[in-house]
């Protein structure tokens, strides 16, 4: 009975193949691999055939997807280069040593007598794609994994900086940015480096490339981002499509790389229904143990059942969870919750123990959080987080953003109030209409799925 199953949806594949290849080059970073590898999968059931290139670093577990054809390049990284503390360093390096190999890989295959390539898809951060691509003369899909708001604000860098909001003044973070409302100046997507010129330098060759690509895909979905949708169309001249969420067409599970800890489910089965806070700030923020602490002791104070992913590196050169809490949570917690390294999120949010997520708003865990309908606790620590959060906080109204950054007073606060059903009424009306337009738009005739349509015709037009 289940091979007959498998047959007719294999047959039913076979029929819809469409003698094209598309060919990914996802950045290595967990953030970014898992809507690259839901994205081939949107396009692999479309009838796509599927090439993903990768890098030695954080590089992809090919057996888990037996339909794609996986080729793997040297990133050249040294040993001590291997490190996201400062990501834009690393970015750009791969920018750099990522040139020849993929020119190399990409020759190879366009060469190969199989299926056409119709285009490589690519993150908007590679931008030195652009040229390769042209000089294959193969059209480059530029990919943008993160929001359109945050997108846009990323875009506007140059201008921040012209008006002399940046580099950002102690006494002026809580200014309003009226060029872009409702940010303020804490909120412009700074990025920490030891060489800030670096940052500027990656975002305005991300943007210049971008404009020269053929086309941008966004994971987000018009109902929620349409104005600034409509104004990266007036900005970028491109054709663009927004086509998210894109984990409700595939899960964020198989591209995890941490094993995810599914003792944490079991845990929130013994839990009342919506009365825990889950605690997790993506897989790159990093804090110090003071944060730490006041983290920990938010949590305590707030006296609900939270579950907390505490990941390795989450506080760089710690030695191990047990010396990282402070003196008397255990205690003081009494068996209140559980922590785990890694927790498998999208299930985690999707469970009806689950009644609110304390996020950093890195945007696959603020998408994964809407569609469950969950509201937020945004604590941004830097780029696009920092917008993510004040739209959540301000646009969407769907999350609260701690504007004192990591204090124990504000955390058990925020938690007392958005786990109270009262005093968070409206903030979980109004996630819940938002899951439901998701609901609609990932539909036949919703927005997204209209756009991954116009996007197939699109790319078998060019
Ligand atoms: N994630 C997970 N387990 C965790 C924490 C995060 O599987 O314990 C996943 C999460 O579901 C999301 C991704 O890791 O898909 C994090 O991406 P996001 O853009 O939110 O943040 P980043 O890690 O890029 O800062």
């Amino acid at each position: 009975m289940e091979a007959d199953l498998v047959g007719k949806a294999e047959a039913e594949l076979d029929s819809k193949k469409l003698g094209r290849r598309l060919v990914f080059f996802p950045v290595p970073l967990q953030g970014h691999i898992n809507p690259v590898i839901q994205l081939a999968n949107v396009f692999h059931s479309k009838g796509f055939s599927i090439t993903i290139i990768h890098t030695e670093f954080n590089s992809l577990d090919q057996s888990k997807y037996p339909d794609f054809t996986f080729h793997l390049i040297p990133d050249g990284l040294l040993e001590h280069e291997v490190s996201t503390s400062d990501v834009t360093v690393l970015l750009a390096k791969l920018n750099i040593n990522c040139a020849n190999p993929l020119r190399q890989c990409l020759d190879r295959l366009l060469q190969d007598k199989g299926e056409p390539v119709a285009c490589l898809i690519t993150d908007t951060i590679w931008y030195f794609t652009q040229e390769l691509a042209d000089s294959f003369n193969l059209p480059r899909i530029a990919f943008r994994t993160t929001s359109i708001c945050s997108f846009l604000a990323f875009y506007s860098l140059p201008i921040f900086r012209k008006l002399g909001y940046l580099p950002k003044q102690d006494s002026q973070l809580e200014v309003e940015v009226p060029e872009f409302p409702p940010l303020r100046v804490k909120d412009i997507p700074a990025i920490k480096s030891r060489d800030p010129e670096n940052v500027f330098s990656l975002i305005s060759c991300m943007m210049e490339k971008t404009k020269a690509a053929s086309g941008l895909i966004f994971n987000s979905f018009e109902e929620l981002e349409q104005q600034e949708l409509t104004k990266v169309g007036e900005e970028f001249r491109i054709p663009t499509f927004a086509i998210g969420p894109l984990h409700k067409y595939f899960p964020a599970s198989s591209s995890s790389l941490m094993e995810q800890d599914r003792s944490a489910i079991c845990w929130l089965d013994k839990q009342a229904p919506k009365s825990v806070i889950y605690v997790s700030f993506g897989s790159i923020a990093e804090m110090d143990e003071t944060q730490l602490s006041e983290v920990a002791w938010g949590i305590a104070n707030s006296l609900q059942p939270f579950l907390w992913v505490v990941r390795p590196g989450l506080v760089q050169n710690s030695s191990g969870l047990e010396n990282l809490l402070p003196n008397g949570f255990l205690e003081a917690v009494n068996g209140r919750g559980y922590i785990v390294n890694w927790a498998p999120q999208q299930e985690v949010l999707a469970h009806p123990a689950v009644g609110a997520f304390w996020t950093h708003s890195g945007w696959n865990s603020t998408l994964e959080s809407i569609c469950e309908g969950v509201p937020m606790i945004c604590s941004p620590f830097f780029g696009d987080q920092l917008v993510n959060s004040r739209f959540a906080n301000d646009v969407w109204k769907i999350g609260l953003r701690l504007e004192e950054g990591l204090k124990k007073g504000e955390i058990e606060r925020a938690i007392k109030r958005l786990m109270d059903e009262k005093e968070s009424e409206e903030i979980r009306m109004r996630v819940s209409s938002y899951k439901e337009k998701i609901n609609a738009c990932v539909k036949e005739g919703g927005s997204s799925h209209q756009s991954v349509q116009s996007f197939i015709d699109y790319i078998l037009s060019i």
